[in-house]
């Protein structure tokens, strides 16, 4: 069912047989991308095959890694909305405004999209315990998938994540470490002691899969949009995950036959409290170093350093895209704003996009004529403390 030929290193370009488990490039520490073999691919999926399949992220199994369909851990990922912000977009003066509500997957984040394909793969290559570093959603959806796939997890969370996160961990039987720092520290203890503990890391891009999930984003958004791409994509960018996949879900696309050269222009969101890609791309820098104090209350974004640097600066330069800061106060409003325009309760990093929109267009950046979509990437449920807290009393 699937076409996986290798691994490829995203820097180096060393190739590597994908058939057993692994995490970075072992030459250069930077983040292994899996290759399939489009031409024949091509001609075992197509549109009008695609129409007829279930509507979840294993409809495109051929352009996914796991082989034996035995493996897949599925609780029913992916196949989410890309509604028409009709009321929103007249807020904007916007005709063409569209939210991909990515809150509606089990867990209530896309996160799921890529533990599925991680936990899958994991279990496919013969793993025995998994452990992730997470500010939130990541650790929740990698819990849900390894409580069905009967695996051990550990997760590590900064100590302040809202109890929320915590709670969801629990309750799907994982072992939670809270540690003192931020999600770059958990990953610090990660690969401190998991060669010990026997757990395999997978942690964003360090493994090779959970992109894989992401990417199936790009492919839906294609599929929804009649295989005509959109102007502009917003994302809430924090390891990058979600963005370096659409990428290479495009450039997959046009190789299978699907999709011409025209490409979205990718821009990242990021919060103005924690913005080591925007600062990276403001001073055209070829990658992101971290950024010191990271503050916000948009867990997701609470990313100070990524390994996949190179990869989203990359995309937002080929893509001719951008990145923006926005401040937490702005978030919240944004969150309010598309929860009372459209009746999604976003996360607020939901609300940044939205925020960086007005950005963007206030900048002469975007025009109110083009095509736009909105990344909604999970739901505010798990925020209701913060979301409260901050400008709790302010209207949108
Ligand atoms: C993890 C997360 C992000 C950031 O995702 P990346 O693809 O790693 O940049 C954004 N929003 C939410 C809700 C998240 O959980």
């Amino acid at each position: 069912m699937s076409f996986l030929i290798d691994l490829e290193c995203s820097d180096c370009g060393k190739q590597l047989p994908a058939d057993r488990l692994r995490n970075l490039c072992p030459d250069c520490g930077r983040p292994l991308l899996a290759r399939y073999d489009t031409e024949e691919a091509g001609k075992a999926l197509t549109p009008d095959i695609l129409a007829m399949r279930e509507p979840t992220l294993w409809r495109y199994r051929e352009m996914l890694p796991v082989r034996d369909e035995s493996a897949i851990v599925t609780l029913g990922e992916g196949g989410t909305p890309l509604m028409h912000a009709r009321r929103l977009g007249e807020r904007l003066g916007m005709d063409g405004l569209y939210i991909k509500d990515e809150s509606v997957n089990p867990t209530g984040s896309f996160k799921a999209r890529g533990l599925a394909m991680a936990v899958s793969r994991a279990l496919e290559l013969g793993a025995e315990s998994l452990a992730v570093p997470s500010a939130g959603n990541a650790a929740g959806a990698l819990s849900a998938y390894g409580a069905r796939a009967g695996i051990p997890v550990h997760v590590f969370m900064p100590r302040d994540t809202p109890l929320p996160f915590i709670v969801e961990c629990r309750a799907h039987g994982a072992a939670v470490e809270l540690v003192d720092g931020l999600i770059t520290d958990c990953g610090k203890q990660v690969a401190a002691r998991k060669d010990a503990e026997g757990w395999f890391d997978v942690s964003t891009l360090k493994e090779p899969y959970r992109v894989e999930g992401k990417k199936t984003m790009g492919y839906e958004l294609a599929e929804q949009c009649g295989w005509v791409l959109p102007d502009a994509i917003l994302y809430p960018a924090g390891g990058g995950t979600g963005l370096i996949g659409m990428w290479k879900a495009f450039s997959e696309m046009e190789a299978l036959g699907w999709i011409g050269p025209e490409r979205p222009r990718m821009v990242a969101v990021q919060a103005a409290g924690c913005q080591p890609i925007v600062r990276a791309w403001e001073q055209q820098w070829p990658d992101a170093p971290e950024w010191e104090n990271a503050r916000t209350l948009a867990s997701g974004l609470r990313v100070p350093a990524a390994v996949g640097d190179k990869l989203m600066l990359a995309a937002i330069r080929e893509s001719g895209g951008d990145a923006v800061a926005v401040p937490d106060g702005d978030m919240v409003r944004g969150v309010r704003e598309i929860g009372a325009c459209e009746g999604i309760f976003a996360a607020p990093e939901g609300g940044a996009v939205l925020a960086g929109l007005r950005k963007m267009i206030a900048l002469g950046r975007i025009d109110r004529s083009d095509r736009v979509v909105l990344f909604n990437t999970g739901s505010g449920h798990k925020y209701v403390d913060n979301l409260d807290a901050l400008h709790g009393d302010q209207d949108a």
